[in-house]
């Protein structure tokens, strides 16, 4: 076999990620092993040899997204492997679809791998083995997600994603601030702290303790936070319950370490409500606590979700959110109406809400939010800002977060008379402008 006939055999994976960050990251281990074992990448079906469908199956609307990718895939191409958060409950593929290739669970890295050796065996090739430092990223290059821990020791009864990945099992620190370095020494500007409760980080693990640049660190929340720190990079916290130790890690982000940035998944605010919802974290006094860390952090951004027409929840449950709403400024919300998921324990709850008046409380919960948001994003007009430049247009145009802006979820800084040398991952000042209900405008301030 001539060297020609050996390069044009290499083989080739097609891979549709689907879901949240903790899948998209699971999508990046899987294709980070597979291209260390020589494979390649294609973004169309009709070129792969078997295309990977990493799924998710947290809502019943994601399950429908996911069985179409599914669909798609087997008729673009026939040979399908499916992983992720289906997988979990395979029977549901299966019976759509006889002729997938495998099916594996959330987590199942190895198994997803071995399905691809099955399929289409690795070549080994010094010049195709050769993997870029930090793994392959399916975001741009300058951002990552980070994951610090699978699973969750919670049981909130909407939700079932303690059945489908289980109890929380946090990675070593140690682990976790080497893939933080190799990111950052590839490139990375800013990175994103992702698990299913990212203050719960190491717990499981009795807070063990490990060395990292000569001290010993506890595989803990605030550890792993002053650790970041000291990169020298944005450090984003994700998906934090607001536990009392929480309250440690503002001082960091006053003092710059981290970004002043939490996003805490709230939910709700009724008592009432959270305790149908079995909510971690104590949700008492959080208003208080709230204001308290806006005291020693003013920049404080506050991002969170919230579900409405959760069962039971009244009229004066709603109209307590709201009011709780105005008095807490959460900066930035998502807001979903409540999915009565299969398998989630709240089906069984009564006083199940009518859609008609979940629709119509998602309406006025998302007015007060863009009021809020207005409001705060007026506010900004005039300052000057720290931004990272996530895309130059070339023509003195840029798309830029500032601190306060989370990729994809949050709004955008836009600007003009970008200078020709900034580049994509650049932290830049920009004065701002003007400002719509999400979104800044600005200029480049250098
Ligand atoms: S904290 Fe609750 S909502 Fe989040 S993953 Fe755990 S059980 Fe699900």
């Amino acid at each position: 076999m001539s060297d020609t006939s050996k390069q044009l055999s290499v083989p080739t994976i097609g891979v549709v990620s689907l879901g949240c960050p903790k899948a998209l990251v699971d999508s990046e281990r899987i294709m980070t092993q597979l291209r260390s074992e020589g494979y390649q990448f294609t973004g169309t079906h009709n070129d792969a040899d078997v295309v990977i469908v990493n799924t998710c199956g947290f809502l019943d609307s994601a399950k429908e997204e996911s069985l179409a990718a599914i669909g798609k895939a087997m008729k673009d191409n026939g040979r399908v492997i499916v992983t992720g958060c289906m997988g979990a409950e395979p029977e549901q593929i299966t019976a759509k679809y006889p002729n997938i290739m495998a099916v594996t669970g959330p987590q199942q890295y190895e198994d997803v791998v071995n399905a691809v050796h099955d399929a289409v065996p690795p070549v080994s090739d010094p010049f195709i083995d050769l993997i870029p430092e930090g793994g392959l990223k399916l975001t741009p290059r300058h951002y990552a997600y980070l994951k610090i821990s699978e699973g969750c020791n919670n049981r909130c009864t909407f939700c079932i994603i303690p059945k489908l990945r289980g109890d929380l099992v946090s990675r070593p620190i140690h682990h976790v601030m080497f893939e933080a370095e190799k990111l950052v020494s590839a490139g990375v500007k800013e990175i994103l702290l992702i698990s299913q409760d990212t203050s719960a980080y190491g717990i499981d693990t009795k807070y063990a303790e490990y060395p990292w640049k000569g001290e010993r660190r506890k595989t803990k929340f605030y550890d792993l936070c002053k650790a970041m720190g000291e990169l020298g990079i944005w450090t984003r916290l994700h998906y934090v319950y607001p536990y009392p130790h929480v309250d440690d890690v503002i001082p960091l982000m006053a003092d710059g370490h981290i970004l002043p940035y939490l996003d805490i998944p709230f939910q709700h605010a009724s008592p009432k409500v959270l305790k149908a919802m079995k909510r971690p974290g104590n949700q008492e006094k959080v208003l208080e606590r709230i204001k308290n860390w806006r005291n020693i952090c003013p920049d404080l951004t506050i991002r969170s979700t919230f579900i409405v027409g959760f069962p039971g929840e009244t009229e004066d449950d709603f109209e307590y959110l709201l009011e709780w709403m105005q008095e807490a400024q959460i900066d930035r919300a998502g807001c979903f109406k409540y999915e009565n998921v299969a398998g989630a324990p709240s089906r069984d709850l009564e006083g199940h809400v009518d859609e008609e008046v979940k629709q119509e409380r998602w309406e006025r919960f998302m007015e007060i939010q863009r009021q809020i948001s207005e409001a705060k994003q007026q506010a900004k007009i005039g300052k000057t800002l720290d931004v990272i430049i996530d895309e130059v247009d070339g023509e003195g145009g840029a798309d830029a977060r500032s601190k306060a802006d989370a990729p994809e979820i949050d709004g955008k800084v836009l600007l003009r008379d970008v200078p020709k040398h900034v580049k994509a991952g650049d932290i830049i000042r920009a004065t701002i402008e003007d400002a719509d209900d999400y979104d800044l405008f600005g200029v480049a301030a250098l």
